[in-house]
């Protein structure tokens, strides 16, 4: 086995060879061109989308807005409750908030900024973000660092401890190798950790920077990254309420617009956290609500389980302030509260 500082590190040949490398293998998605500048209402679009989900689960996302909303000027035109209904499903909801937010703020200035600094400056667009719109969009030679990225790196160098806590050693491994053609570089470095250099089957063979890769010549490159400890999740529990018409709607209402899932619809209950003392004190009025089991959700530091109620109630059902009746499907519901209602519509069979 060799040590770390057997192998040499990686430069702009390496560069050279991932690019080479891009241009025969690169992926084809929605938002990519091949010839000529991207265009960054698209690339930040995706961008967004992409954070925390996977390029299967953006796609038809990404192509449904695109149709829907082909501007930036359009996305900032649309309706809040029409945008957090096409975001349902894509999880993480402050990201759609902040997406209405940033198109508005870049339609009212007319244009997205064309540096990494300015677009840092727009809602919801982080370091990441406004690096990869640079250089993807504008071609400024920013340094790009996602999680694909940072396990690549990790391995190139068979870094000891988790790449977070080695943040600029792994950018200045990645801008040793960056000498041109900064978009196409981010890019292939994603391509590379998505399809070459995977989480669990990494296949060297094919890699274009292989040479250098200490963690391949030690010949075990998954013990790379080196993993942080995880703090445990909590655990979260709660009460739901569907209540459902002679017409088949089922009672909503909006969440806060601060906090998880904030502003969007959901089904009755009681807040999350402890168990609710007396469940029926979070009904939206009394009805023959019978037990129809349990749904348990993860969140990122959190797992809910909720325990859902349904009742059948007559067309002249009363409407509690806030609450809306909606057919199921036109409710905009996210994951967690589609599981909620299929669980209570589910138990009336
Ligand atoms: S050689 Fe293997 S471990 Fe190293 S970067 Fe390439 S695919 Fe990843």
């Amino acid at each position: 086995m060799r040590t770390r500082s057997a192998v040499r590190t990686p430069g702009p040949a390496d560069g050279a060879a991932l690019l080479s490398w891009y241009d025969r293998h690169r992926r084809a998605l929605p938002w990519r061109v091949v010839e000529g500048r991207a265009d960054p209402y698209r690339v930040w679009l995706s961008e967004i989308m992409l954070q925390q989900t996977t390029v299967a689960a953006v796609i038809p996302y990404f192509e449904r807005f695109t149709r829907r909303w082909p501007t930036v000027v359009d996305l900032a035109g649309a309706e809040d409750g029409d945008v957090m209904a096409a975001w349902a499903g894509l999880g993480y909801y402050a990201r759609a908030r902040n997406l209405l937010a940033c198109a508005r703020a870049v339609a009212a200035r007319g244009a997205f900024p064309t540096t990494r600094e300015g677009l840092r400056a727009l809602p919801g667009v982080g370091d990441y973000t406004s690096a990869a719109i640079a250089a993807i969009a504008f071609g400024e030679t920013a340094v790009v660092v996602d999680g694909n990225v940072e396990r690549v790196v990790a391995r190139l160098l068979a870094l000891p401890v988790p790449p977070k806590s080695a943040r600029r050693e792994v950018e200045a491994s990645v801008a040793a190798m960056l000498t041109e053609r900064a978009g196409d570089f981010a890019q292939a470095m994603m391509d590379l950790g998505a399809t070459i250099c995977t989480p669990r089957n990494p296949v060297c063979a094919l890699c274009p920077i292989a040479e250098p890769c200490a963690a391949r010549t030690e010949g075990e490159p998954t013990r790379y990254p080196v993993k942080a400890e995880k703090k445990p999740r909590k655990v979260w529990q709660g009460v739901a309420f569907v209540p459902v018409r002679s017409d088949g709607t089922i009672l909503t209402r909006r969440r806060p617009e601060r906090g998880l899932l904030g502003g969007m619809s959901e089904a009755w209950g009681s807040p999350w956290g402890d168990a609710p003392a007396d469940p029926f004190a979070h009904a939206p009025f009394g009805a023959p609500w019978r037990p129809a089991g349990g749904v348990t959700h993860v969140f990122t530091h959190a797992t809910l389980t909720l325990d859902v109620f349904v009742a059948e109630v007559g067309e002249g059902a009363a409407t509690p302030t806030g609450g809306t009746w909606q057919a199921p499907a036109a409710a905009g519901l996210p994951t967690l509260m589609k599981k909620v209602v299929e669980r209570a519509l589910g138990a009336l069979g």
